[in-house]
């Protein structure tokens, strides 16, 4: 049986790479070869620029409640599938069945309804100005315009889940786009593009270009005609787009990589259901969540005791064929980023760091025997200026760092080149407040983790992020203001 080839979705048509080229995808169960990605180029790009801009007129004027609608429509064709999509990306990604039936696709769907709904209830302000003279003054009222053609371009650790956070604004806000899906997980985006016809997008609404980021990626964002660039993936790549798109003064917005704390107070409340939240923040998705907590800082008076607790739950943790139910964790993405990943827990020893647990590769029997498996690992006695405290390792690899008092547990926190999220326990309400302002970070989580409202402000500070994703955030950044001021 020959391998499955995926599609572009150009001009509201599934074509092939103009130049035939392809890539492999590969299941990182099973390190095996399971489909075929388009490695396309600037020729694809190309036509899916130009296809977006022919849509772009219609689109932009087409009705609110009409654009909501097709949202609307392609969410409740992703659900009616659910199961199929949660088995997709479950195969593509490595990571459990469970979490992708729980959180990526639900939220996918949820991602469409939100912008949906959003669009709907949206407005714009107005602000009334007065001149002096009695009955004389101006009215200014603010329009908010579709850009044109935009681009999306997400990474592999959330593939549907990020890939419709960028594209559900962007459509909703009245752009046509040319999407780009990480080439390491495109099998989502791609069974979403095909029901993306089915729904009734016009064509060239939504464009679908699979392939490399330098040549798919760097072509869009090079691309004239193409007025915004929405980025999430890492920092070196997110940089380079920002320097190219500088030329142009295209709008980006960057969503990055991250180092994020996990800061435990004596007095937190440490309950069995908190203590499995502070596990899952720093191994959901084998670590591979720009959110998870490496770095967890734990107040010295509990130091010993929390470490104990807290590394039984972590050798408790089932690493696994990410298809059987009761696994918690499935296999790292690639071959490259397993071998990284590894690469960063030789770097802990070789600083000096206590490997408590984990600290290798996990051979599978069966079918996974050679899948990309990597043992939660928890290291210890490393200063926060160590690599292993500084860089993203994005793997399922916490520190540990011990600290005195408040002022420590902010210093260390905030030591950092990364900014994107840090969660916090404690009981001392003034303590969380005082911290939840004082931390550097784009989101503070007290007492609790990865709680997510799709209406708030999304993003990092310094090399996490520039801009914000989310609610308003998103609809103003899809947008262009225009003041228009009446004088009567
Ligand atoms: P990556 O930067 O390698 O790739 C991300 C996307 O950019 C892919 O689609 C890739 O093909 C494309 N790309 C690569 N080079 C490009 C170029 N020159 N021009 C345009 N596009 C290009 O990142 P990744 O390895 O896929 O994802 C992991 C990273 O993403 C981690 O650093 C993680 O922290 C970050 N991330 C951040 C967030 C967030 O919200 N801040 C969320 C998820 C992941």
């Amino acid at each position: 049986m020959s391998t499955p080839r995926l599609a572009n979705l150009i001009d509201g048509r599934l074509q092939a790479p103009h130049h035939d080229a392809w890539l492999e995808v590969h299941e990182p169960a099973t390190g095996a070869v399971f489909a075929l990605c388009p490695d396309s180029d600037a020729t694809d790009v190309e036509a899916a620029v130009a296809a977006a801009s022919r849509a772009a007129p219609g689109w932009s004027s087409t009705p609110i409640e009409q654009r909501a609608h097709l949202l609307q429509r392609l969410a409740d064709l992703v659900e009616a599938r659910l199961e199929e999509f949660a088995a997709l990306e479950s195969r593509d990604s490595g990571k459990p069945l469970a979490l992708a039936r729980r959180l990526d696709i639900p939220r996918a769907v949820s991602n469409l309804r939100y912008f949906a709904a959003a669009i709907v209830g949206w407005g714009s302000e107005s602000h009334a100005t007065e001149i002096g003279a009695a009955g004389s003054g101006a009215i200014n009222y603010t329009l908010r315009q579709p850009l044109g053609v935009v681009g999306c371009i997400s990474p592999w650790n959330l593939p549907l889940y990020l890939f419709s956070w960028k594209i559900a604004p962007a459509l909703a806000a009245g752009n046509t786009v040319v999407a780009k899906p990480s080439e390491v997980t495109p099998c989502t985006a791609a069974l979403l593009g095909e029901l993306s016809i089915e729904a009734g997008f016009p064509p060239g609404v939504l464009n679908i270009v699979q392939g490399r980021g330098p040549s798919v990626g760097q072509a869009i964002v090079e691309h004239p005609r193409v007025k915004a660039i929405s980025f999430t993936g890492s920092t070196a790549t997110g940089a380079n787009i920002a320097s190219v798109a500088a030329m142009q003064f295209k709008k980006v917005s960057l969503e990055m990589g991250g180092k994020n704390p996990a800061i435990v107070f004596a007095d937190a409340d440490l309950s069995d259901a908190n203590m499995d939240t502070i596990v899952r923040s720093g191994f959901a998705n084998q670590g591979e969540i720009c959110l998870c907590g490496s770095r967890l800082l734990i107040q010295r008076s509990i130091y010993e005791a929390f470490r104990e607790r807290y590394l039984a739950r972590v050798q408790a943790l089932r690493v696994g064929d990410p298809s059987a139910a009761d696994n918690d964790l499935g296999a790292m993405v690639s071959q490259a980023h397993y071998d990284k990943v590894l690469g960063c827990i030789e770097q802990a020893r070789a600083e000096g760091g206590r490997i408590l647990c984990g600290g290798e590769a996990l051979a599978q029997a069966g079918r996974c025997a050679d899948g990309w498996f990597i043992a939660p690992t928890v290291i210890e006695g490393l200063p926060s200026s160590a690599q292993t405290n500084q860089q993203e390792i994005f793997g399922p690899v916490v520190a540990l760092i011990p600290f005195e008092d408040e002022a420590e547990a902010l210093a260390i926190a905030n030591d950092s080149r990364y900014g994107l999220a840090a969660s916090l326990w404690t009981r001392d309400l003034s303590r969380a407040h005082r911290l939840g302002a004082a931390l550097d970070f784009g989101i503070v989580w007290i007492n609790c983790w990865l709680l997510r409202d799709l209406r708030t402000p999304f993003g990092g500070t310094k090399q996490s992020g520039l801009g914000r994703e989310g609610g308003n955030d998103a609809l103003h950044f899809f947008t262009e203001p225009k003041n228009v001021c009446i004088r009567y």
